[in-house]
């Protein structure tokens, strides 16, 4: 019996990795899991809990009681905190600006990680999208993506979605969280080894979902 099919999509923020992970699920009719918003949400608890979140150890021993659960349907993902859905507190600018430092320390990352491997390991097959999912969370993934886009591209994107104006602030913005994602000593955000690298800076959503279902299938047919 061959395992189930796991996707890894990695990539810098604003690269189109959500959209793109939701619509290679939804073509593939696989689970889906945003392991961004498993950080965002306990970003969104530590603030709620008024954790001082560049102390790591603080940051550590007060993520140990927070309880996340996450829905895997990629045309309604979800994510709860103790029970209560934190869909859109997790995409505000006070959680977007914090979450890189929840997501380096370390013994927050080996918990959520632990998380993430129950969730994939009780799927028949998924995509899961994040910075270290084929380099740490599941590094013998059949498929494993690199998704980038050139920065100005990326910071459209996500002016485009959060109804930002400034797309230069939101370029900083980006460039920063990227800053302290890729030198975070611990799983930093890297083009995994055995990874694919797609850019996606000329190529409409739809197109990049139907190279990586192409990346899919022929991994699939070869194996
Ligand atoms: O993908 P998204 O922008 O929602 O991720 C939010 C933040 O969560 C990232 O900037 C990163 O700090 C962290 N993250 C991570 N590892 C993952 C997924 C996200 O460190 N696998």
């Amino acid at each position: 019996m061959t395992t189930p099919l796991v996707v890894a999509i990695d990539g810098p923020s604003g690269s189109g990795k959500s959209s793109t992970s939701r619509g290679v699920a939804g073509r593939l009719a696989l689970d889906y899991l945003d392991t961004g918003a498993m950080y965002r949400a306990m970003t969104w608890a530590l603030l709620q809990k008024g954790v001082d979140l560049h102390d790591p150890e603080a940051v550590a021993s007060a993520a140990e009681a927070v309880q996340l659960t996450s829905g895997t349907d990629p045309q309604d993902p979800t994510i709860h905190v103790d029970g209560t859905d934190v869909g859109e507190p997790i995409r505000s600018e006070d959680v977007t600006g914090s979450v890189s430092l929840v997501a380096a320390v370390p013994r927050v990352r080996e918990q959520l990680v632990e998380l993430q491997r129950a969730i994939i390991g009780g799927s028949e097959g998924i995509v899961v999208e994040g910075r270290d999912i084929g380099s740490t969370v599941v590094p013998d993934a059949r498929v494993k993506i690199y998704l980038v886009a050139d920065p100005a591209a990326r910071a459209a994107r996500r002016a485009a979605e959060t109804g930002a104006v400034d797309t230069v602030a939101m370029e900083a913005a980006l460039a920063r969280r990227d800053q302290i994602d890729s030198t975070r000593a611990a799983s930093p955000l890297a083009q995994a080894e055995g990874a694919v690298l797609v850019d996606g800076t000329h190529l409409t959503l739809d197109e990049v979902i139907a190279s990586i279902v192409e990346i899919v299938e022929i991994v699939e047919s070869a194996g």
